[in-house]
């Protein structure tokens, strides 16, 4: 059978015990395949000079619990715990640098949406991911479009909650988007105003000023979004969260989306009219440097952004 993972590695946390690859496996009966009853994490652990670096490993972890706070899942594993399940998955795969996926399920074999007593298994699953919207796109900016699907309005959906069935509305946007011969949506919110890409937050610049949507644009609380305000006001830059109309995309000076898998990608037209020059910016790149010399352990720590993991056993002498 043809591996549907490219990158795909050897071994799989699942609920305290590392397992085979192939040995994850869930039922077909499991609430999740039906209800969507998931939350997950996307992170990434770099390979810097001083080995394997997991990035802000911590405020994941903390966004995991979270979520699954919000929708009542019961968690046998502390923050704590999840950081170290993470350290071991990395070491059992003898890996520098992967994308992780933790993944909490209700993997019960029980009917009905009520997700009350159904069993839960939290799995940690690594594997080799590059930038997601590609190399091109990092290095040259992508083309995108405002999507007519919008995100979830406050009283539907939790969207600080990273769940699975989230992304049904995220694979709408993305979908139409692909369709239309751009490579992502940008989503408004219920009210209209900017929100953010299906998998990733959305900043603007304009006069060299940032602008990002606040969070009650129907936005996920991303982890990157937070180390570039950071690094942005630590660079001199003034960073406003802020209601945005749509029009204003149209009329930043630069624009780009973050997130963990995409992680500085540059946009360079929205809905066809040139952001900008049509080319990434100045402000962008700095960005993009600073975030990618702090990850690549290049540039010094200074937010103690980095947990590392062991060497691999191949790397030891
Ligand atoms: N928004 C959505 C909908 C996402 O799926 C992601 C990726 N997790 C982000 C924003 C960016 O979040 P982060 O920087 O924490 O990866």
């Amino acid at each position: 059978m043809a591996d549907s993972v490219t990158g795909r590695t050897s071994k799989i946390w699942r609920d305290g015990d590392i397992v085979n690859w192939e040995d994850a496996t869930i039922h077909v009966m499991s609430h999740v395949v039906h209800y969507g009853s998931s939350v997950f994490e996307g992170i990434r652990c770099y390979d810097t000079p001083n080995g394997g670096a997991v990035f802000r490993l911590r405020d994941h972890m903390r966004r995991l619990t979270g979520s699954a706070k919000i929708y009542r899942f019961p968690m046998r594993y502390s923050v704590d715990d999840l950081i170290q399940a993470t350290v071991d998955t990395i070491a059992a795969n003898d890996l520098r640098q992967c994308y992780l996926r933790p993944v909490v399920v209700r993997t019960g074999e029980q009917m009905g949406f009520n997700p009350e007593n159904v069993p839960v298994e939290v799995f940690i699953i690594c594997w080799h991911w590059g930038s997601y919207l590609g190399h091109d796109a990092v290095e040259h900016g992508t083309d995108v479009q405002v999507s007519s699907w919008r995100r979830a309005a406050p009283d539907t959906f939790p969207t600080m909650a990273k769940a699975g069935g989230n992304y049904l509305n995220s694979q709408l946007s993305k979908l139409e988007a692909k369709q239309n011969g751009f490579a992502e949506g940008i989503m408004l919110d219920s009210a209209g105003f900017v929100s953010e890409g299906s998998g990733e937050n959305l900043f603007l610049v304009r006069d060299d000023v940032l602008y990002t949507s606040q969070m009650s644009n129907g936005i996920l609380h991303g982890v990157t979004r937070d180390s570039v305000i950071t690094l942005a006001r630590d660079l001199g830059y003034e960073v406003r969260e802020m209601q945005m109309p749509r029009e204003f995309l149209y009329l930043a000076d630069e624009a780009f989306f973050t997130g963990t898998a995409a992680e500085i990608t540059p946009i360079r037209s929205i809905d066809r009219l040139p952001v900008g020059e049509g080319k990434p910016g100045a402000v962008t790149r700095s960005i993009q440097k600073e975030f990618m010399g702090i990850a690549k352990g290049r540039v010094a720590d200074r937010f103690n952004w980095l947990t590392p993991v062991p060497s691999p056993v191949s790397a030891k002498a």
